[in-house]
């Protein structure tokens, strides 16, 4: 059987995954990303896909992260009428990402419309509305569920395995006849993560297409974290001031939750109010609850017991914008949730301008700050900042605390290939250069594949 790969996103950077499998005459689309960054890197969300959405058949959808399914909404309004393919949480997360970013695009192009006119050029169109992102939920509707190998024609077929990576998350086995197996890595999860199972292994492949987002180095190990997030709470609460946490909605703010009612019920958290301040991770959190078939031993064990790591007293989910300007009246002893992660948007801004200029209060990093964000600027120690068209003096302790990741390191990458037993083809994506580059080393050192390819975008192999 002739097999063709074509790589059509993530494969010059971590963001827009799309990758082209056509084989026993179906074309097989493997996630459909958005392109997410600055604002260059976003304009290519505009771009040509590469190929006839029309002609595609299934799309495999790995997880309902926004630079893998952000892109969903385009295709259905060019053409695509096949059908998606994902499990049961992984289409819960997607519509959450694909109606907010819908929403995002109608108030940008609000935005720029008032800008345009006044300059006299043309009022710009949304990438897609919510009708659209309403209009691509048709489409899903095909749900398999770990474990489960769906038929896809007589010579094709897929199962879906635990990625660990967030909830839902898969990497995918496609047998080809009896001949081949192609495995999609999908994002591989950190094990020891909270709330969801560690990656599961592959079994052979023969073609594998791997990513390689944190490829070059290894994590810190996360009780150590849990113990820096620990001790960076109790310092601002002697000091007098409050914590805050710019959060992923995510999985991100679901692990800090999981480690907040730990250190509750261990009674190593002093007397305060949690935050979680932020309407999408608060519909992540309603999701997760609905899916405990994907908890790991230890959330069910928690459960068992009633300390459910998502609703510990203490904490309060605060949905309205109400809600939200209410903690602005708190001075002490709160422990602040909210987005955005890189603090480019969202509530979290509110709660930095109730708090970066204290020096009592800390603004915790958990996550990865791209350059020419308001986190980054904030983390690389910048003595003031501007936002909402205001300057602040950063008085607020900053702490970045690394362990937090969803991401395998390389350790795990390695580990997880060793079980793909040295296929024939291997295609490094969805890493920077330079964190690929270091991959490929070591995977060539230990033996690992016999043929390694660093696909181009557009670039098609046929095998
Ligand atoms: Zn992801």
């Amino acid at each position: 059987m002739s097999i063709t790969l074509s790589f059509h996103g993530g494969v010059d950077g971590v963001t827009g995954s799309c990758h082209l499998l056509s084989a026993g005459g179906l074309n097989i689309l493997i996630d459909c990303g958005f392109f997410q960054g600055s604002f260059e890197t976003e304009r290519r969300n505009r771009d040509d896909f590469g190929f006839d959405p029309a002609s595609i058949d299934y799309l495999l959808l790995t997880h309902g992260h926004l630079d893998h399914c952000g892109r969903i909404p385009l295709l259905v309004k060019k053409g695509f009428r096949g059908k998606i393919i994902c499990t049961p949480p992984t289409y819960h997360i997607a519509k959450i990402i694909m109606l907010d970013t819908a929403q995002i695009q109608e108030e940008d192009a609000e935005h720029w419309k008032k800008i345009n006119k006044r300059k006299g050029i043309e009022p710009p169109v949304p990438l897609y509305t919510t009708l659209d992102a309403l209009d691509a939920l048709r489409y899903f509707g095909n749900f398999a569920e770990y474990g489960e190998t769906v038929r896809l024609n007589n010579q094709l077929s897929v199962t879906f395995r635990d990625a660990g990576h967030i909830l839902g998350a898969s990497f995918l086995e496609i047998e080809a006849g009896k001949e081949k197996k192609i495995v999609f890595s999908g994002d591989l999860g950190n094990r020891n993560k909270p709330i969801i199972k560690d990656p599961q292994y592959p079994q052979k492949a023969d073609i594998c297409i791997i990513e390689g987002t944190y490829s070059d180095r290894r994590h810190k190990d996360i009780e150590t974290s849990v113990t820096e997030l620990r001790e960076a709470i109790l310092e601002t609460f002697a000091r007098g001031g409050n914590v805050l946490i710019p959060s992923f909605a995510i999985e991100r703010a679901q692990d800090l939750l999981f480690y907040l009612s730990r250190m509750y019920y261990k009674n190593e958290l002093p007397n305060c109010k949690v935050f979680l301040d932020s309407p999408m991770a608060i519909s992540v959190n309603e999701i997760m609850r609905r899916h405990p078939e994907c908890f790991d031993e230890e959330t069910k064990m928690l459960l068992q017991n009633n300390h459910n790591p998502l609703n510990f007293p203490g904490l309060h989910l605060t949905k309205t914008p109400d809600d939200s300007r209410k903690i602005n009246y708190i001075g002490s002893h709160a422990i602040i949730i909210a987005g955005s992660g890189m603090c480019t948007g969202g509530r979290i801004k509110h709660h930095l301008k109730h708090n970066i200029w204290r020096k009592e209060s800390a603004i915790i990093f958990v996550g990865y700050q791209a350059e020419g964000t308001l986190g980054r600027s904030i983390v690389d120690g910048e003595k003031t900042v501007k936002f909402f068209d205001e300057s602040f003096r950063v008085r607020a302790k900053v702490y970045t605390i690394g362990g937090f990741s969803a991401h395998a390191d390389r350790d795990i990458l390695l580990d997880w290939l060793k079980h793909c037993e040295n296929p024939e083809h291997l295609f490094l994506v969805h890493g920077e250069e330079r964190a690929l580059a270091s991959f490929e080393k070591e995977i060539r050192k230990v033996n690992l594949a016999r043929e390694i390819h660093n696909p181009n975008l557009n670039q098609s192999y046929t095998l």
